[in-house]
């Protein structure tokens, strides 16, 4: 165990590692190192109380360890979905029914409860449900292509065949860095 902690101490010096590593091997026997800032403007450390936002960032990380237990794993593709319109006379969709993004950006429940928020607002500002519905889409429907436009941006490296166009995102969006600053992050939605 000793020599794990300093083969684990040298290599996040090297790879200049920021997080926690916990390692447990039956009773008390392991060990947690911090590594890193937590808060990079305010110079605070991490500790291995600090608390992480992973939302979907430790799916690879599962689907990859789960997929080396089984001898003949089945694979689950991802779809992105992308509705033309979201208002169909007094019928409207919203949520996953009518957009999915791939998981990277991590925006499916703030993205179904915005469109929520905007058919709450427009059937209360309008004075009949087909044009409040309008309003709805107007407010919408170009919010949710941003959201499975940058999907594809940021899923591109994992993609099995990609355009060039597809492979210079892929470059772009796959550094460990880049990971790291953009998974699950929404602030594209309001620069
Ligand atoms: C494994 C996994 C991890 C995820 N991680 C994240 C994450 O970290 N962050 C994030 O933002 N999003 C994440 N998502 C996506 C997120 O869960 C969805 O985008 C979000 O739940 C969509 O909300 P929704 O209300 O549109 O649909 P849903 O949550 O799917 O709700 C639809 C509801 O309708 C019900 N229903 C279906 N058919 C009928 C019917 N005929 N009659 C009555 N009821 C019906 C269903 O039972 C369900 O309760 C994840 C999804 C999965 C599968």
């Amino acid at each position: 165990m000793q020599a794990l902690e300093e083969a684990v101490d040298a290599l996040a010096v090297r790879e200049g590692f920021s997080g926690v590593v916990r390692v447990d091997r039956g009773e008390g026997d392991g060990f947690a190192r911090a590594y890193g800032l937590a808060d990079r403007a305010h110079g605070i450390a991490n500790t291995t109380d600090t608390m992480f936002a992973l939302a979907s960032g430790s799916k690879g990380l599962t689907a990859l360890a789960v997929v080396r237990l089984i001898e003949e794993p089945i694979l689950q593709p991802i779809y992105d979905l992308e509705s033309p319109r979201m208002a169909f006379g007094r019928i409207a969709v919203v949520g996953d029914a009518a957009f999915v993004a791939r998981p990277h950006v991590a925006a499916g429940v703030s993205k179904a409860a915005d469109d929520a928020a905007a058919l709450t607002e427009a059937l209360q500002n309008e004075p009949d449900v087909e044009t409040a519905l309008k309003r709805f889409e107007a407010a919408r429907l170009a919010q949710n292509y941003r959201i499975i436009e940058r999907a594809r941006h940021l899923g591109a490296y994992l993609q099995a065949s990609r355009t060039q166009e597809e492979q210079a995102r892929a470059g772009r969006h796959s550094t460990d860095a880049a990971v790291i600053a953009e998974t699950a992050v929404l602030d594209f939605l309001y620069a």
